[in-house]
């Protein structure tokens, strides 16, 4: 495992980085979870430039990823990425949530983005089985590593006790 990856528990609004990534849905027009934490913490900046984005490209499809102001956190970007609704799992789920962390690494790469951090997309409201969500993410972003230099940090930001343990088992694997 790349040693840039590293792991953390806590509230990814407080995270001094240079992007956190959003769990947004298609709408860029907030929500709950870590969308309202984010949206609430950073302020109104951040919903006005979704809305610019929104009426420019008309919101973000599932696996896609837009960046906007961090507002009043303490990073900078906040990187809005939608991850699928888990459906049973023969609807792509898993190549979806994979576009979501290659495509925001894309979008901090391009935006000389060198710390940043990621909540377990999908596995909240979304349903997404918390194991699988965990390895995709975690395969996705090692291997972006290795074609990547510039990036210093990879941050996965786990809410729960229960996502932490995850990551942490196959972190050290
Ligand atoms: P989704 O709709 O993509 O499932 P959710 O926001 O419901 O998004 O959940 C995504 C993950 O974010 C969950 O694992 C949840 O525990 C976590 N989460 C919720 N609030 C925060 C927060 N403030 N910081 C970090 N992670 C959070």
């Amino acid at each position: 495992m790349d040693d840039r990856i590293k792991l953390q528990q806590g509230d990814i609004t407080k995270l001094q980085v240079d992007a956190i990534v959003n769990a947004a849905n298609s709408s860029l027009m907030g929500g709950g979870g870590v969308d309202g934490a984010i949206h609430r913490a950073g302020g109104k900046q951040i919903l006005e430039e979704c809305k610019q984005i929104v009426n420019r490209q008309g919101g973000c499809k599932t696996g896609n990823a837009v960046i906007t102001t961090g507002g009043k956190l303490p990073a900078r970007y906040v990187i809005h990425t939608v991850g699928p609704v888990w459906n049973g799992g023969k609807h792509n789920e898993e190549e979806l949530l994979a576009n979501c962390y290659s495509n925001s690494l894309k979008i901090a790469a391009g935006n000389v983005i060198k710390a940043i951090a990621f909540p377990n997309i999908s596995t909240g409201v979304y349903r997404f089985p918390k194991d699988k969500a965990a390895s995709i993410a975690v395969k996705t972003v090692d291997a972006f590593l290795h074609t990547n230099r510039d990036m210093e940090e990879v941050i996965f930001i786990c809410f729960d006790d229960e996502n932490y343990g995850l990551y942490k088992r196959l972190l050290n694997n």
